[in-house]
């Protein structure tokens, strides 16, 4: 017993000086990455017309204006809206041509009627495709193949994104493009929550949003919600146009009072800013103004006077009182205090240039103890018989006592989870945002075959509410190295 507490003292003396508080520094506004690239989003389309329908006024080259036409700056432009929704970093184009006029086939009449959708509409598109591929379609490429029909009228949807970079659409609507175009650069619906507290009383949000209603679509300011606006800075954080520089990530323990410009261009200061409540958890903070072609509020709006804030990628109300989510920003003078952290958000003012908001510090008293397992960091995958290093962060939130974690010495392997043998016996306590650095030794057992091993034992690290990490260890077991014969004269 002895000989175990001194090692386990050395350890904790070795490690102590990389003991990094999470929260100790204050508002760390990220590294600059370039990303001034455009990115050209290469785009097929195939139209498909029906025995009963006839093209009036969606012609093949109106069709082609709509998607790739950047430069036409008029509200139906596919290529005008991504180009300006993405600070000019996706641009639409073809693959044979920039404007589209070698990208774009059909249209093409089938010999079915435009009935019977959810049925039909894939082979409507294969017949579309292999008609396509005679006058010289070929998908590799491509970032998505677009098949539009001409007035499909029972499909149950507008539009959707098959996969596989496909997307398919009932009639020509730019707004549907768009949104289903959007999913295929990778973004999902922008949702919204509606949520009540344990009275059932309509609340912004739950503490643990379990008596929150994810709502679909649910939010109006977003492309991928209900409203042809621009992406959400949340989507286009997504979307990977925000530059690190223009996000302020808010960990401090001290109160603040932070400028957030308009999300719609990215000239001045910072444009998203997320407050963290516990371990990586946080809200986002996003100011809107009239901008552009898409982002056409009316000064009089109530998302351009005030703050939207969202939680996991979810809008929350910060009028649930009333029914609908286009007053979910929070006001001028108004507050928002989250039971979790303890913190207040507080919107001081606001002018066409920028929002002004005070956020207060991560309260320990004020706050509410929700407990996380660990989060492990810094680890690496390893062969035969070697030393593995990794730090563990406790994610509770700021009010909860510190956490006693409990770190194997060794762990020795046998090929089975089960038999997996922990031998625990060093411990650390840290409270929550803080984190430490440790080394492990992996040992092959007895049973132990050469090969690729992944396993997950758990109980390697604990804290007190009982919740445990696995520490995944990626593990390659090697045969010993024999001498080559080489060397045997
Ligand atoms: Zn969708």
């Amino acid at each position: 017993m002895k000989s175990k507490f001194i090692k386990v003292l050395i350890i904790f003396i070795f490690f102590s000086f990389i003991f990094i508080p999470l929260f100790k520094t204050g508002a760390v506004i990220g590294l600059s990455k370039n990303i001034s690239k455009t990115k050209l989003y290469k785009v097929a389309i195939i139209l498909i017309n029906f025995s009963n329908t006839t093209i009036t006024n969606n012609s093949a080259s109106i069709i082609r204006e709509k998607m790739y036409d950047v430069s036409v700056n008029n509200y139906e432009s596919v290529a005008g809206f991504i180009y300006e929704a993405t600070y000019g970093r996706f641009q639409i184009t073809g693959k044979n041509s920039i404007n589209g006029s070698q990208d774009i086939y059909g249209w093409y009449t089938i010999p079915d009627q435009n009935i019977n959708c959810p049925s039909h509409h894939l082979d409507w598109i294969d017949e579309g495709r292999n008609h396509a591929i005679l006058d010289g379609f070929n998908e590799n490429g491509y970032d998505t193949v677009y098949y539009v029909f001409n007035g499909a009228i029972d499909c149950g949807w507008e539009g959707y994104a098959i996969g596989g970079n496909k997307a398919v659409s009932a009639n020509f609507w730019s707004a549907n493009i768009v949104h289903e175009l959007g999913h295929n650069m990778g973004i999902e619906h922008a949702n919204s929550y509606r949520c009540t507290n344990s009275l059932g009383n309509f609340v912004p949000y739950n503490l643990d949003h379990v008596n929150c209603q994810d709502i679909n679509y649910g939010d109006p300011f977003d492309i991928m919600g209900t409203n042809w606006l621009h992406y959400s800075v949340n989507n286009k954080l997504k979307l990977g146009v925000v530059p690190m520089n223009k996000i302020l990530n808010i960990t401090t323990q001290s109160n603040g009072q932070y400028d957030i410009y308009p999300q719609e261009n990215i000239i001045n200061g910072v444009n998203l800013i997320k407050v963290y409540t516990e371990g990586d958890f946080y809200f986002t903070l996003e100011f809107r103004r009239p901008y552009g072609v898409w982002d056409n509020f009316l000064n009089s709006d109530f998302v351009v006077n005030g703050i939207s804030i969202r939680q996991n990628n979810r809008l929350i109300d910060m009028h649930p009182l009333t029914s609908i989510f286009d007053d979910a920003p929070l006001a001028i003078g108004e507050s928002y205090f989250d039971q979790l952290s303890g913190r207040t958000i507080q919107l001081l003012s606001v002018n066409t240039n920028k929002a002004i908001i005070s956020i207060s510090a991560l309260d320990q008293i004020n706050g509410v103890c929700r407990r996380h397992g660990p989060k492990l960091e810094n680890y690496s995958s390893f062969n035969n018989g070697s030393i593995i290093s990794f730090k563990i962060r406790n994610q509770d939130s700021i009010a909860c006592s510190s956490s006693v974690f409990n770190i194997p010495v060794s762990v020795t392997i046998t090929g089975n989870d089960e038999e997996d043998y922990v031998e625990v016996d060093q411990s650390v306590l840290l409270s929550p945002g803080e984190s430490m650095q440790f080394q492990t030794n992996i040992l092959p057992g007895e049973s132990l075959s050469y090969g690729l091993y992944n396993h997950y034992p758990c109980n390697i690290i604990q804290n007190i509410t009982g919740n445990c990490v696995g520490l995944p260890i990626h593990y390659n077991y090697m045969p010993p190295i024999t001498q080559s014969p080489l060397f045997l004269n």
